[in-house]
């Protein structure tokens, strides 16, 4: 069946249920965010030109909300606990029910027969840490992950490492009317805290720059209390206690400053706030956060450094949208607060987050991503160096690009799933020793792409780079395809669920499978819609 784009979401609000907090706040969501989608839903198919969707039926098991988990989030949504997550869950279902699937939403572990197809993972999962068998031999194994899945089936918040899929949510968009207004409106001293639980300001030093922000700027908090301020809230600052969602889009859009004291990490507010016209300012991380050094982070199934509270804010938007900077040199602070009370920013979100980028992204994954399906063997028959383009070889890193199927002498059987993305997106790179698949295509302009490993994991493409091997062994180590100049030594991967963008080691440069991408839409190769 064809699936067709819907714009009344009453049939998926009566689907959710009743009876919980976690369910009335992303119902909430979703009736608020309603118009936005319907017209988000218009464009992708005008976009699409009515091309084929097959009507998929989809369950979705919102885990974490069940009984037998304890649905330890409920107790919490009025009370300044994690949001974030049921953003995530209430945009999900809605995207789904829009591009027109036939939803099914579990809500008991009863229902289900122990698939989990795909997961939706808010930090990531790195391939090493995925592999039961790898993983428990290497020092991999922690609390979560070492499920054996392909590692494109745990789906992301933010675009972390693309060896997972990058899922996201969305934020509230503006029509250019709302953007006019709003900056007519701002207020240029008006800073709102990052932080709905208390605890989130305590942490040792802040006081020294909160002193200095409320030198130039009123300071207002959205902090959860009970019936009297919480002690760790300064008497200077105007906290209005934890907000419905709109009314904190409201206080955003009369605030010239959205300021992060360092937690919680990688949250939806941020997103929020810019869309609404604040600058962001955040810590930056020196040394950077991750699971072998911070508490939070620790047992993650992941080795990703975290150089800031806000990595997307940091990375993908930057100024004058976002500043990062050392909150240790009050100088560098102080000047920060300045510089953004004399800058004009207007309201900014990226493509990927509105509705439109959302269900564009899931559509894509939904029509293209067969995770039942084997992967048919990538046999480099007749591979020559006419099938590789060569780039430049000697100055910077080393650059060839696979021209086209044809050329690779590969030709997929009749019932081989195309693949996706398609190979013409391929752009096969070399890492400078010790770094990853994810730094060397960035540093390129591209991003890594885990489904192209299998293309470039063979002698074809270490001889088409001209590398000098004396020996090529074939090995399960999560760094290959990778060889070492000093000894002249090249490895081949033998197991595929260990491709990894993330994976690095000192001695080792590494050949990466590249591809460019949309703009603002990182998931997405130029040809894979
Ligand atoms: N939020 C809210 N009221 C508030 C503060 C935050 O409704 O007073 C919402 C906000 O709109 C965002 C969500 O909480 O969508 C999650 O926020 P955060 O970035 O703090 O991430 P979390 O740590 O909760 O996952």
């Amino acid at each position: 069946r064809q699936a067709a784009f819907r714009t009344d979401l009453s049939v998926l609000l009566d689907q959710i249920g009743t009876g919980k907090e976690s369910l009335s706040f992303m119902k909430r969501r979703i009736r608020r965010l309603s118009q936005q989608w319907a017209l988000a839903a218009y464009h992708l198919d005008a976009k699409l030109e009515s091309r084929w969707r097959d009507q998929k039926k989809i369950l979705v098991h919102v885990g974490f909300l069940t009984e037998e988990s304890g649905d330890v989030f409920s107790p919490k949504v009025l009370k300044g606990g994690p949001l974030g997550e049921m953003v995530q869950w209430a945009d999900i279902l809605t995207a789904l029910h829009v591009l027109g699937h036939n939803l099914k939403i579990s809500m008991s572990v009863k229902e289900l027969q122990g698939c989990h197809i795909r997961v939706i993972d808010t930090f990531g999962t790195e391939p090493a840490y995925n592999h039961e068998e790898y993983a428990t031999l290497h020092g991999y194994r922690t609390n979560w992950g070492y499920w054996t899945l392909n590692s494109r089936q745990y789906m992301t918040m933010f675009p972390h490492t693309p060896d997972n899929s990058f899922m996201g949510f969305v934020s509230e968009e503006l029509n250019e009317t709302e953007k006019r207004s709003i900056q007519q409106n701002k207020v240029n001293n008006m800073a709102v805290v990052y932080g709905k639980e208390a605890s989130m300001w305590k942490p040792q030093g802040k006081e020294g720059f909160l002193q200095i922000l409320n030198r130039y700027m009123e300071v207002h908090g959205t902090v959860y209390y009970e019936t009297q301020r919480p002690p760790e809230v300064p008497a200077f600052v105007k906290n209005h206690g934890l907000l419905p969602q709109h009314e904190l889009q409201q206080l955003l859009r009369k605030a010239k400053l959205f300021i992060g004291f360092g937690f919680p990490y990688e949250g939806p507010a941020p997103l929020e706030a810019i869309a609404n016209g604040c600058v962001f300012l955040q810590p930056k991380f020196n040394p950077p956060h991750s699971s072998l050094n911070h508490e939070f982070f620790r047992g993650k199934p992941t080795s990703r450094e975290v150089s800031s509270q806000h990595p997307y804010a940091e990375q993908y938007i930057g100024r004058p949208h976002v500043m990062t900077v050392d909150y240790n040199n009050s100088v560098e602070f102080d000047s920060a607060i300045r510089e953004i009370m004399r800058t004009k920013v207007e309201p900014f979100l990226p493509y990927e987050y509105t509705c439109e980028g959302m269900l564009e992204r899931v559509h894509a994954y939904i029509q293209h991503q067969d995770f039942c399906a084997p992967e048919p063997p990538f046999i480099p028959a007749n591979l020559s160096r006419q099938g590789f383009a060569a780039g430049s070889r000697t100055t910077g890193p080393l650059f060839v690009a696979l021209s086209n199927t044809t050329a690779l002498g590969w030709s997929p059987s009749v019932a081989a799933p195309p693949v996706w993305p398609p190979l013409s997106s391929l752009r096969l790179l070399v890492s400078q020793e010790g770094q990853s698949c994810v730094e060397a295509c960035q540093s390129s302009g591209f991003t890594c792409e885990p489904a192209h490993f299998r293309f470039i994991n063979n002698k074809e493409a270490l001889r088409c780079l001209e590398v000098q091997c004396e020996v090529v062994d074939s090995e399960i180590n999560h760094i290959l395809p990778a060889f070492s100049v000093l000894r002249q030594e090249c490895g081949l991967q033998r197991e595929p669920l260990l491709f990894s963008c993330a994976g690095h080691s000192p001695k080792f440069r590494r050949l990466c499978p590249c591809r460019d991408f949309r703009p603002g839409q990182v998931a997405l190769c130029t040809d894979c819609l």
